[in-house]
């Protein structure tokens, strides 16, 4: 099937995957949609969930929470990292850099690239970026810088039918693979944007620019940087444009019904079309970060039933994007790190109980808190979130989550110019880290 013919030519390190078991990719084998019947388990629970945030979240921090963000979570725990504060003067540069502060081969690597501008740029920055916007400008890079550096793949599909795009910049055979991933959360749109952003930096100035002293052309051959801009298609298009904007006529029941149930149990008083622009969740209703198999039985959801945000679904992995993810992680390739862009709060997320990559999670988000110029530390709790899997696994990858931006979701395009100094350079500390250990 397609998605198999895709990633049998996209990917090196997947060639070596051919074996049994590389079936997981088959549609198959994603879980069946949710049984009607299984979600009238549904407890008195209900109740006694927290409300729904859905006025505007508290300044800061303390809007997003386990995980990535669960901003809406009641039972989770966080905690002020007071390691965080400390000198990073010494941790390489980033956003700001000192000129100085590079390698020895500051002198013939170039200009760094967080310098440079690009001259008519193919991604525009527009407040509602979306699917087919980003499906557009995927064609148009290829057109402008060819393909030579830039490979993309398709991970899955969505419950809609809207393709889950990866986009690898760099040497697909590269000993060594970070993914960038955002827009898990539907109405955290303004991260594909971002990631697309960053895709055309990586092209544009791949001959000519360098991070951290180092040129980009040898930074990627030695590291491919996936992109997955935007993991819950579905999501950003009920966001962004309503219930027309999703196709099956059963996932528009769905919502209408996560509606009807978080409006009777008084989570939302909104009207419809702005509870719908406030949506997290995928078009089945599950909050995909809390979805993943990351202490999932413990998983601090804070609904039992399908809604637009904090419901974690039947099972692990129950969701196809979630598993788009999974498989992504599961192909063959050395994953050195993973960094998650949800919004909002300028906040970083690096750890988790039993977190088996703590040291290196931690090394990560201290040089990208240097980089964004000092997004804060900390501890997320609760489970289900794709950085707690990472963090947790077998074969563990060092994984943070970003959190973009300082106003609610979903933010104006407004806010978009400072996200984009704090995080532009973001993806090319991620493959610089890669090559730290
Ligand atoms: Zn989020």
């Amino acid at each position: 099937m397609k998605k198999s013919r895709i990633y049998a030519i996209g990917i090196g390190c997947l060639i070596s995957l051919a074996v049994p078991g590389t079936a997981a990719l088959a549609d198959t084998q994603l879980p069946a949609m949710e049984a009607p019947g299984e979600e009238s388990s549904a407890s008195s629970e209900e109740t006694s969930a927290p409300a729904v945030q859905e006025t505007a979240a508290p300044a800061g921090a303390e809007s997003a929470g386990p995980g990535e963000g669960a901003e809406t979570s009641g039972s989770s725990t966080i905690i002020r990292d007071s390691q965080s504060r400390t000198d990073y003067s010494q941790i390489g540069p980033g956003i700001g850099l000192d000129q100085d502060a590079g390698s020895q081969n500051q002198e013939t690597a170039g200009t760094e690239f967080t310098a440079m501008t690009v001259s008519d740029p193919v991604v525009k920055p527009v407040e509602k970026y979306s699917y087919e916007q980003m499906k557009t400008d995927i064609e148009a890079l290829k057109a402008r810088y060819g393909t030579a550096h830039m490979t993309v793949n398709t991970i899955g599909t969505s419950a809609d039918g809207r393709e889950i795009y990866d986009i690898v910049i760099g040497n697909v055979n590269a000993g060594k693979h970070v993914l960038i991933q955002g827009a898990m959360h539907a109405r955290e749109y303004m991260n594909p944007l971002l990631m697309m952003k960053q895709i055309e930096d990586a092209l544009a100035f791949y001959d000519t620019g360098s991070y951290n002293g180092r040129k980009l052309s040898d930074l990627l051959s030695q590291v491919a940087v996936h992109f997955v801009p935007m993991s819950n298609p579905d999501g950003v298009a009920l966001s962004q444009f309503g219930l027309d904007a999703i196709q099956s006529a059963e996932l528009r029941e769905r919502i209408q019904n996560c509606y009807a149930s978080d409006t009777a149990a008084g989570r939302t008083s909104l009207d419809f079309d702005t509870y719908l622009t406030r949506w997290k969740a995928n078009a089945r209703g599950v909050d995909l970060n809390y979805n993943f198999d990351a202490l999932w039985n413990n998983a601090s959801s804070t609904w039992l039933l399908p809604s637009s945000s904090g419901y974690k679904g039947l099972g692990p992995v129950s969701e196809p994007e979630s598993q788009a993810l999974v498989n992504l992680i599961n192909n063959g390739c050395t994953w050195a790190a993973v960094l998650n862009y949800h919004s909002m709060g300028n906040v970083i997320y690096w750890d988790i109980e039993g977190n088996q990559v703590k040291a290196k999670s931690q090394h990560l988000a201290q040089l990208m808190s240097a980089a964004t110029g000092g997004y804060q530390m900390l501890y997320s709790g609760g489970g289900g979130g794709f950085k707690d899997w990472l963090q947790l696994k077998d074969n563990p990858v060092p994984s943070i989550t970003v959190e973009t931006g300082k106003v609610d979701c979903p933010m104006p395009l407004s806010e978009f110019e400072s996200v984009w100094a704090q995080n532009r350079a973001g993806w090319a500390l991620a493959a610089d880290f890669a090559l730290l250990y």
